[in-house]
């Protein structure tokens, strides 16, 4: 098996494969895609992260959520869209080490999961935020 290099998008938090098409510009590649590129990561999308690692601190060390809480609690009213959102949230917030994905209880690669993962504190997870660009209210 060929091995490439690979990246974790900023926006979707998805592992990406090297291609050829960023031979030249491969340091600079910070999403997977131009959708990706075009989205970046919005307000609400800082919320949900911000949201997940709240929860996760109002709770015991060894307790888990699932990603619907933080868009639940983000927008009580219209969370149903913001589901995918949340998920990326914890994709990224994992690529970080501040959450760990699980599934039955087991650690999983959430860019690759299929179905419902539940996140738990990560080995990273008090750790200063570095992207620290204000706490987005609700939008
Ligand atoms: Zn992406």
């Amino acid at each position: 098996m060929r091995e490439f290099p690979s990246k974790i998008c900023a926006s979707c938090g998805r592992t990406f494969e090297w291609r050829r098409k960023w031979a030249e510009s491969w340091d600079e590649v910070r999403y997977c895609s131009a959708k990706c590129r075009r989205c970046r990561v919005r307000a609400v999308d800082r919320a949900l992260e911000e949201t997940v690692l709240r929860l996760l601190a109002a709770r015991a060390r060894s307790a888990t959520i699932c990603p619907s809480e933080a868009a639940r609690a983000v927008d009580p009213e219209g969370w149903g869209p913001l589901m995918e959102p949340a998920r990326a949230a914890a994709r990224r917030l994992a690529a970080q080490g501040r959450v760990i994905a699980l599934q039955r209880g087991r650690p999983v690669d959430p860019s690759r999961a299929r179905g419902a993962i539940r996140l738990g504190r990560g080995p990273a997870f008090g750790a200063p935020r570095v992207d620290a660009s204000g706490l987005p209210t609700r939008s």
